[in-house]
């Protein structure tokens, strides 16, 4: 089986972690018979350089002929880039904005694992920590509040502004089913967030949701508010397998749940569309200070194109074999920088790698 994968290489560490990312995924076709055939685009900044701006429509005819898309990361220093004295919509992360609208990606997934091998960068109590979690944050993504009308104006002498919250049975029914049909795939559990105590968006976000979880029998419904989940979060996050969630509460649950995770390094993420197709990207920027010097961590471009096989491609097995090998390469004690240990006595039992070695490494694991 052949399937086209457009990159995205971008900008400062972007090229290098995907770079890892595509021998990753070698490794995987070689073991299990399958083809990966990629083309590049260019966006952000480099784009901006090569063709006057972040995305052009060439590049996004290329995206959507694809049946996925990888994605490194766009931007530079946003002090000193000369990208950023452009206006706001010829900047680099323009180009992003401009793919996700022309893609229709309403679904966001961002993965929260505690490796026990991290455990100790996790900020939670022991005792919280030492349960470990593996939860999936499904965020609502093009609508809500920050799509909503907004206006700001003079009453009575003073200024009031207005921001509007909508959300239509059918934008909440598409990404209810995508949250059930991922949590098929994972612990058959879905924890749907809102505020249907107040809000009359979130008691239609509730109904819909039962409806559509009538679908999916194997799969056990919970309702949450979302002030409890936020403390849940850092209370007990083993109990989390799939979070469905709108648009600016999964915003902020999805950082809360990575922070608790330790590394931005080991972040993956992906965005979807009602189709099969997905943009997966780490869930970290371009990181200028480390640009170029070959000690990024590629583990969240790896992890995304385990996500992209297990979600665009149904390629679960391979996905798998990737998700174990990483395990497994921080089992064996390598680490880039982000994520060393910061004792004396912790570093010295552990090895530090670079970006490629670490990318050999893992791949050594799934020959
Ligand atoms: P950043 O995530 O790039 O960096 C924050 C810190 O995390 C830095 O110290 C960096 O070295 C470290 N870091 C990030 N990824 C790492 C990795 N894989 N391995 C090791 N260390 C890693 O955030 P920032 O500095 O705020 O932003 C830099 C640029 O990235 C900006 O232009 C910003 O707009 C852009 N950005 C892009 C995306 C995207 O492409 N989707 C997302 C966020 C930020």
């Amino acid at each position: 089986m052949s399937y086209k994968i457009v990159c995205i290489p971008g900008d400062g560490i972007g090229p290098e972690v995907v770079n890892e990312a595509k021998k990753v995924l070698d490794c995987v076709a070689k073991a299990g018979n399958l083809e990966f055939q990629y083309e590049d685009i260019l966006m952000g900044g480099c784009s901006i350089d090569a063709c006057g701006e972040p995305l052009t429509d060439e590049a996004i005819a290329t995206a959507k002929a694809a049946d996925a898309v990888l994605m490194g990361s766009i931007g530079g220093n946003t002090a000193t880039s000369p990208w950023y004295k452009l206006p706001p919509e010829k900047r680099p992360e323009a180009g992003l904005l401009k793919l996700r609208k022309s893609l229709n990606l309403f679904a966001n997934l961002r993965p929260a694992v505690l490796y026990d091998e991290l455990a100790a960068a996790c900020p939670l109590k022991e005792e919280i920590s030492a349960a470990g979690f593996d939860m999936m944050i499904m965020r609502e993504l093009t609508g809500g509040l920050y799509f909503g009308e907004r206006s700001t104006k003079e009453v009575d002498g003073q200024l009031v502004a207005v921001d509007m919250l909508t959300y239509s049975e059918e934008e909440i029914r598409r990404i209810a089913i995508k949250g059930f049909e991922i949590a098929m795939k994972r612990g058959k559990k879905v924890t749907s967030v809102d505020k249907a105590n107040v809000l009359d968006s979130s008691r239609l976000w509730r109904k819909v949701v039962e409806e559509v979880a009538k679908d999916y029998p194997e799969v056990t419904l919970e309702h949450m508010l979302v002030d409890n989940c936020a403390m849940q979060l850092v209370k007990d996050p083993k109990q989390f397998d799939v979070i469905l969630t709108e648009n600016m509460f999964g915003d902020i649950l999805s950082d809360e749940a990575s922070m608790v995770t330790g590394s931005i390094g080991m972040l993956a993420s992906a965005s979807l569309n009602d189709t099969k197709f997905g943009l997966y990207e780490p869930s970290g920027g371009s990181a200028p200070d480390i640009a170029g010097k070959g000690i990024a961590n590629p583990i969240a471009t790896i992890l995304s194109a385990s996500m992209m096989l297990r979600y665009s491609f149904d390629l679960d097995e391979a996905a798998d074999a990737i998700d174990a090998a990483v395990k497994q390469v921080l089992k064996d004690g390598y680490r880039t920088i982000d994520i060393m240990p910061q004792d004396e006595e912790s570093k010295s039992k552990v090895t530090l790698v670079g970006t490629s070695r670490m990318g050999d490494l893992i791949c050594e694991r799934i020959k």
